[in-house]
């Protein structure tokens, strides 16, 4: 005849497995949660993170782009394509500022390159399009980003600047 387990049959008998799984299920119930209702619920985001693209103004609303064309020259993915003519005043804007969300490896080298940080990589995050077209910004988008997200961009560029 085999002999009893004491110790296995007392903790099956005071349901011991069970208690102990309860406890743990109880401690992560009340334990603060590590993932987050998105969208209602959103991380911190880096002053560096590199999301959507935008051209900036100026407060005077002026167009910050002298289209030096450095960002086009550097871009890896010859995702930005510009053509410029001078004003009447001789100054030197864009007439064309097109990037191809599609092609974009968002290495952020066109912000660096620009030095009147007129393209910059924005905070926004959620732009996901339905169609590969809607990732064709031209220059009147990027705008439009610049003046949606400017109080942002320009916070970010202050936190960053510091360590540059
Ligand atoms: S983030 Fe990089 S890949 Fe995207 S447009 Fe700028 S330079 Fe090109
Ligand atoms: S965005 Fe900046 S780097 Fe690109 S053309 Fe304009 S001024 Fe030059």
């Amino acid at each position: 005849m085999a002999s009893i387990d004491w110790q296995r049959a007392t903790r099956y008998f005071l349901m011991m497995d069970f208690l102990k799984g309860f406890a743990l299920g109880l401690r992560y119930f009340v334990a603060p949660k590590s993932t987050l209702n998105y969208p209602h619920e959103k991380g911190p985001l880096s002053p560096r993170f590199r999301g959507e693209h935008a051209l900036r103004r100026y407060a005077n609303g002026e167009e910050r782009c002298i289209a030096c064309k450095l960002c086009e020259a550097i871009c890896p993915a010859q995702a930005i394509t510009i053509d410029a003519e001078p004003r009447e005043d001789g100054s030197r804007r864009t007439t064309r500022y097109d990037i191809d969300m599609t092609k974009c490896i968002y290495c952020g080298f066109c912000q660096e390159a620009c030095p009147v940080d007129a393209i910059v990589e924005g905070p926004n995050f959620e732009f996901a399009a339905e169609t590969r077209e809607e990732l064709f910004y031209d220059k009147q988008k990027l705008l439009d980003n610049g003046d949606r997200w400017e109080a942002q961009i320009a916070r970010n560029i202050e936190l960053d600047a510091p360590y540059r």
